[in-house]
């Protein structure tokens, strides 16, 4: 049977005549805390895909709405760095490309060949469709708000550890903190990921909620030298710091129930996440699967801190980090 093609509906009903919904475009309110942050240029968002049919190009478009999702992660990055702060301090970044590739690991930021106000976001579709179905939006969504933090945040000679932390305490402040991370207070300060991201939620309670863009400021406006830099940002030292936190948590006692408690899940977890790639460019071995770590990682910098994590969780930290990290100290 042919018939003629139905008529087109307007889908731009008068907004009294809106049905009411979950709607996501009502105007947010216009609290202090979520005020938006404006840098001086508004930044390009630009997305590539560049296997569409790939299983997780497919579910990334399927799941996410790119544009909605790409901006929001600017803004809460913006909002959690930069709130009261001189826009002059938000560093100048012109655009902003999400490149949802094929590769090894889970996705590393960097900046263009050309200029590096110009970022790329490199997030892998083999990680994505490792990740299961029902953790798969927001684990997405996780990753893409710690790697646009390496977008907008100042490094300036910052421990990789550092910058890592604070793409992490980001990523948990936008509430994207995935359900197999835990405070563990092993290990030094500066391990990174979600073990500093913790330590630094902790400072906010007790150096202000303004700590992190402090830390963050300082960087951009001194530079990283780590006695005088502490100093100037909460006081004390961070060995001084770190030795109060652990207290705060009980020391090792809370790292064995943190342990305990995850060790059931975690194993079932790997039972469905066997495969082993190679990532190419550092030669480490990554599981790939939602537990594992959602952002990108040097874990060569890691183990240069005597880092104290299991050989297997270890294992499940993948990719690279292309964010500048400092030279690492003769120890
Ligand atoms: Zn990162």
């Amino acid at each position: 049977m042919t018939s003629a093609a139905p008529a087109p509906q307007s889908s731009a009903m008068p907004p009294s005549q809106h049905p009411i919904s979950s709607s996501t475009q009502s105007p947010q309110p216009a609290t202090s805390d979520h005020s938006p942050v404006k840098p001086h240029r508004k930044p390009l968002l630009r997305l590539e895909i560049r296997d569409l049919t790939s299983p997780g190009a497919r579910s990334f478009l399927r799941l996410l709405h790119a544009s909605s999702s790409i901006e929001d992660a600017v803004s809460s990055v913006l909002r959690l760095l930069y709130s009261g702060l001189p826009r002059h301090c938000i560093p100048p970044t012109r655009s902003v490309t999400l490149v949802i590739r094929s590769m090894g690991g889970v996705a590393y930021t960097t900046g263009s060949d050309i200029d590096g106000d110009h970022k790329e976001i490199h997030f892998s579709t083999d990680y994505i469709s490792h990740v299961p179905e029902a953790r798969q939006k927001e684990e997405m969504e996780g990753v893409i708000v710690h790697e646009m933090v390496h977008c907008w945040q100042h490094s300036n000679g910052a421990p990789g550890g550092l910058i890592e932390g604070i793409a992490d305490w980001v990523r948990l402040k936008a509430g994207y903190a995935p359900p197999h991370w835990r405070r563990h207070a092993d290990g030094q300060w500066d391990s990174g990921y979600e073990r500093t991201g913790y330590f630094l939620e902790w400072l906010e309670k007790e150096h202000g909620e303004d700590v992190v863009r402090r830390i963050n400021e300082c960087l951009r406006q001194d530079g990283y030298d780590e006695e005088p830099f502490w100093e100037k940002c909460c006081g004390k030292s961070v060995s001084k710091l770190w030795e109060e936190y652990r207290a705060s948590l009980g020391h090792a006692d809370e790292h064995q129930r943190n342990d305990k408690a995850d060790s059931g899940r975690q194993d079932s977890a790997e039972k469905n996440e066997a495969e082993h790639v190679e990532t190419p460019e550092t030669g480490e071995s990554s599981t790939l699967g939602e537990p594992a770590e959602a952002g990108p990682d040097n874990e060569l910098d890691a183990d240069k801190h005597k880092d104290t994590r299991s050989a297997r969780v270890k294992a499940r930290r993948g990719g690279n980090m292309h964010v500048p990290v400092r030279p690492l100290p003769d120890i």
